[in-house]
């Protein structure tokens, strides 16, 4: 269970049950707090892994998105693309299995996995742990693949530079409105799987255009992870980004 928004808990069956008979301002005031609770201690584990990646100059995106828009894809191209030029390292979550992280593997970076069990998102507290365990090197780029869940892992600060969201041209072009949080708290937007373009009902300017109705400031970015078309912007964000966010925090 996801203990923010509490998913598949009793709390939650029991809170629709109050609403109806009138007793959910008292359930509704536990869970609040419930919700306080759990992200003050997120925020303190974030602020310890943030300062962390400053001291050694590690860049850390947290890349969020459904299942199966292709953020390992992504993340193995943009390893290819990017090995010869920075170190790279990657956290994966799942909720089972070791699969994505033996693909990062396989492309020559050095991962490690976190299996969240019935946990929707990847919280602070397990990336500084998996931090400790991959002990990345200094300068280098560091991507948190969060668990596939475009709701959850919305709230959770992990410590990143930035937060990416995703979505690709198989999904509908209104996810920005149906799940605005993620889209509201992301710097930048990837639209992947442009190549499937031609096949599908897929509405581009309207999914740019809810996008940036609900993030004026979002950035976007079309691509093809595999198939390489539009990563040499995405490669170019990351590089570029990465100079300055150090600078930023340069006394
Ligand atoms: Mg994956």
């Amino acid at each position: 269970m996801c203990t923010t928004c509490g998913c598949g808990s009793s709390e939650t069956l029991n809170h629709q049950h109050a609403s109806k008979v009138g007793a959910a301002d008292k359930t509704d005031l536990r869970l609040v707090q419930l919700e306080k609770d759990v992200l003050g201690k997120n925020k303190r584990y974030a602020t310890q892994n943030r300062e962390y990646f400053q001291q050694h100059e590690i860049f850390a995106l947290n890349i969020i998105s459904s299942p199966g828009s292709g953020k390992t894809s992504l993340l193995t191209a943009t390893i290819d693309a990017l090995k010869d030029q920075v170190d790279i390292n990657v956290i994966e979550g799942d909720q089972s299995s070791q699969l994505d992280a033996d693909r990062i593997r396989s492309s020559g970076a050095k991962a490690i996995q976190i299996n969240t069990g019935k946990g929707c998102h990847l919280d602070a507290h397990q990336v500084g742990h998996a931090v400790e365990d991959l002990n990345p090197a200094d300068k280098g780029v560091l991507f948190i693949e969060n668990v596939g869940n475009l709701v959850c892992p919305a709230p959770f600060d992990l410590g990143e530079a930035y937060k990416v969201v995703m979505l690709s041209v198989t999904e509908g072009e209104d996810k920005p409105l149906k799940y605005p949080d993620i889209f509201y708290a992301a710097d930048l937007m990837i639209i992947n799987k442009t190549d499937l373009l031609p096949y599908v009902d897929f509405n581009m300017e309207q999914c740019i255009a809810y996008a940036k109705q609900i993030n004026p400031n979002l950035i976007i970015i079309k691509l093809s992870a595999t198939k390489g078309d539009g990563l040499s912007a995405w490669a170019q964000w990351i590089m570029k980004q990465r100079v300055l966010n150090e600078s930023k925090h340069k006394p």
